[in-house]
């Protein structure tokens, strides 16, 4: 028989790349959708799976959709993806951040308690947890956090639930601790996307400048489509436990930014990039950068695309949407 999945955050980057994982695995995937999707199909049509995966309208705000997913689909595996996911976004709807990403995690928890307790239960935890805290500049499973918005903050506490439901009831539960990830399909209000989008419009000569907060940031960007992999495996192992999944290297805001041009062939980038402070953020994450140490050796998990690969992924893809065809070839 199917192994059956619910994800919600179907529509969002993760949702999409780990639906078309699981289909190819032979799974029957239903999708938890907000009746106010955003994105609606535009990810999963991209990706070529919208046909294949069931949806159900429903929202984390909303315990009563909830209980009907569970009950409808009677789930092997849960993957709670949803999330108002912007970090910056989270200083301006601090509430509605709370209640999405972390009573949202306890309403899943709680309808999988009630209604299908033996169901394995995946939650996106997220590095921004760390803050500026780590060791040595790297961070692991044991550095305390030090969450630094309101979006950090509110996953903290859904990390924390998760950890209490599988120490209180014995459910699988477990949290994939996952550093930044990208790929053609990552929201454009998002600093990569953005670059990639607006260097490929350069390019193009549909644009000249456009505006960024701290280019000295440091983050660890893996590629989406492996990191969805670890989320499969974490839920495919006998003991439930919590997982870094990162690449381990660390690049700044202005390497991408490096990156992007050299692929397009601009050097001179300073003159298409201005400093815009209304990016600054109230408090600021400086640098992530994680091991993965503990997945590499459990899981087998590892990452397969590198750092120059995905820039390189990404703008070619903002290349072909912009102007489809052979004149977005990129030399
Ligand atoms: P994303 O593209 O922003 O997708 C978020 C999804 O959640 C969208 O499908 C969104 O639907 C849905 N959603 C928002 N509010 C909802 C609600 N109230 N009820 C049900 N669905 C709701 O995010 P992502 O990059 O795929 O990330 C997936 C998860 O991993 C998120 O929880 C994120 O916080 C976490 N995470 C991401 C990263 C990363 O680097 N990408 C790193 C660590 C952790 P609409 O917007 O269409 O309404």
């Amino acid at each position: 028989m199917k192994r059956t999945a619910l994800i919600t955050g179907i529509t969002g980057q993760d949702g999409s790349y780990l639906a078309k994982l699981l289909l190819e695995k032979d799974y029957a995937v239903y999708g938890l959708m907000p009746r106010s999707t955003r994105y609606a199909f535009t990810n999963l049509d991209y990706l070529g799976v919208t046909g294949e995966v069931d949806y159900i309208t429903g929202d984390l705000a909303d315990e009563a959709s909830l209980i009907h997913a569970v009950r409808r689909t009677r789930p092997d595996e849960v993957y709670n993806l949803a999330a108002q996911s912007f970090v910056a976004a989270s200083w301006d709807q601090p509430l509605w951040t709370t209640e999405v990403n972390a009573c949202g995690a306890l309403r899943l928890l709680e309808a999988l308690r009630n209604f299908a307790p033996r169901a394995k239960f995946y939650q996106a935890s997220t590095s921004e947890m760390f803050g500026n805290c780590s060791d040595n500049g790297i961070q692991t499973e044991q550095t305390p956090m030090h969450p630094c918005s309101p979006y950090a903050i509110s996953k903290l506490y859904a990390y924390w639930i998760v950890n209490n439901y599988r120490e209180s009831y014995g459910m699988f539960c477990v949290n994939g601790i996952l550093f930044n990830h990208e790929s053609p399909i990552r929201g454009l209000e998002f600093v990569t996307r953005k670059i990639s989008h607006n260097v490929a419009k350069i390019k193009l000569g549909l644009a000249n400048r456009f505006g960024l907060g701290n280019l000295d940031s440091r983050r660890d960007w893996g590629f989406a489509g492996d990191y969805v992999e670890a989320m499969h495996l974490m839920l495919q192992q006998e003991t439930p436990d919590n997982f870094i999944v990162s690449t381990g290297e660390t690049h700044s805001i202005r390497d991408f930014l490096d990156a992007a041009f050299r692929h397009v062939g601009i050097s001179d980038w300073g003159r298409h990039v201005f400093i815009d402070p209304a990016f600054n953020r109230p408090a600021e994450l400086v640098a992530l950068q994680g091991s993965s140490d503990k997945a590499r050796k459990i899981l087998g998990w590892r990452p397969k695309v590198s750092f120059e690969d995905l820039v390189r992924m990404m703008i070619d893809a903002d290349l072909k949407r912009l102007l489809p065809g052979d004149a977005a070839h990129v030399e």
